[in-house]
């Protein structure tokens, strides 16, 4: 029988993520793949979250958030970017940072318009634009700089550019955007009228110097841009889906009436907890960026010992290694075999790609997993050197 699903989401059965999450599950294989760490976030945290549910904090939160997290978000973005926002108006927690990016899509665009992205993207993206029923064009990273090439980009862009949504710092290739980068694509959204929708969720997560720059710091930029960000990403407690919106009152007030008929709200206890999270602040941040600041050492040196060509990512939680040098050109192949090959699993990068012969070769391996699971992955993977 022929699937019920609607013709525009054929081809989005199972994301390259649960799938790979099960093949690690069924052949008992070390899960590089998947991002989500193995050690939990902070107590204070957690103890935090005991303490709101403890006290009642059981029942619907405001769709719009509670005031106390608004207020904490408000506070970051002005502390870290010097972002004046009124926690009221311009401050939206959501469902993880896909519900801000699925309310985001959704509000800002419709059949008619096209969006401009860069390839490799993040799963859900292509997604909502299959749902929202808009045409994409991407301007492609390319391994080993994944720089983005101004004509690429240009060329994306068309009278029916509605949005762009960024990425940064960018999953899967660990690239950190320029400063010169963000304002092509400034310049780009603004000669075109467009709103550019900012996926900012590894915001701390960056290394070795090079500075996150959040696209709504540039001129012109704050009254067309939504930036996203998630708890889950930023102290390492994904299953608690807090995530978040923040712009211009309009934008966030079109975010917000997708979002109240998606999940209306979500997570009362944990809104409450990472307000905490975030009011604790720098030390907390340090103490986990110095932690996955040695495990990216760990993966990368790792991988090129085994003879991977592969690069320091200079953000996120992942590193990219290119399959070549050990014979392999096609890393989806590689990736399904991984676990029978030597016991463990990675992403291929082609599946962040429309086009599956794009960086072909590289794969995408998570090094927010502890340390010895990190050396065991590494140990296994030498039988392919
Ligand atoms: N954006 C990017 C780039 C991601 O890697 C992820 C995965 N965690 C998300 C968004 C989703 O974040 P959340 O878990 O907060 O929904
Ligand atoms: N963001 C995570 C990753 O890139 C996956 C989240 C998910 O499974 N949807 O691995």
């Amino acid at each position: 029988m022929s699937s019920p699903l609607i013709p525009r989401l054929h081809g989005f059965g199972t994301t390259i993520f649960a799938e790979m999450s099960a093949l690690a599950l069924r052949t008992g294989a070390i899960n590089l793949g998947q991002g989500f760490p193995d050690s939990d976030g902070p107590s204070a945290i957690k103890e935090a979250a005991r303490a709101a549910i403890a006290d009642g904090l059981n029942q619907y939160p405001p769709g719009r958030g509670l005031p106390v997290l608004r207020a904490a978000i408000a506070d970051h973005q002005a502390r870290h970017y010097g972002l004046d926002l009124d926690p009221d108006q311009q401050v939206l927690p959501t469902v993880g940072a896909t519900e801000g990016i699925a309310s985001s899509i959704l509000a800002l665009v419709e059949p008619g318009d096209e969006v401009v992205t860069f390839e490799p993207y993040y799963d859900s993206y292509t997604a909502m634009f299959a749902l929202a029923g808009v045409a994409h064009r991407t301007c492609v990273l390319r391994a080993p700089e994944f720089a983005v090439d101004p004509d690429e980009l240009r060329a994306a862009f068309s009278s029916r550019t509605k949005l762009v949504l960024l990425n940064t710092p960018h999953n899967p290739t660990g690239k950190v955007f320029s400063r010169d980068e963000l304002q092509l694509i400034a310049d780009l959204a603004q000669e075109h009228d467009a709103f550019v929708v900012t996926d900012e969720v590894y915001e701390h997560l960056t290394f070795d110097g090079s500075t996150h720059i959040p696209i709504a710091t540039l001129p012109g930029m704050a009254d067309r841009t939504l930036t996203i960000g998630s708890a889950g990403k930023t102290f390492s407690l994904t299953g608690w889906k807090v995530g978040w919106v923040t712009g211009p009152a309009d934008l966030v007030q079109a975010a917000l009436t997708v979002k109240q008929y998606l999940t209306f709200s979500g997570g009362g206890p944990f809104q409450a907890a990472v307000a905490e999270g975030l009011r604790l602040g720098q030390p907390l941040l340090d103490e986990l960026h110095e932690a996955m600041d040695h495990r990216r050492h760990l993966m990368v040196e790792g991988l090129r010992q085994i003879g991977f060509d592969t690069w320091l990512p200079q953000g996120t939680y992942f590193a990219i290694g290119d399959a070549r040098p050990l014979g392999w050109d096609d890393a989806t192949d590689l990736c399904w075999q991984l676990p029978d090959l030597c016991g463990v699993v990675a992403i291929p990068v082609s599946g962040f790609h429309d086009d599956p012969s794009a960086n072909a070769s590289l794969l995408r391996f998570a090094f927010c997993k502890d340390e010895d699971k990190i050396r065991e992955g590494l140990r296994r993977l030498q039988s392919l050197g």
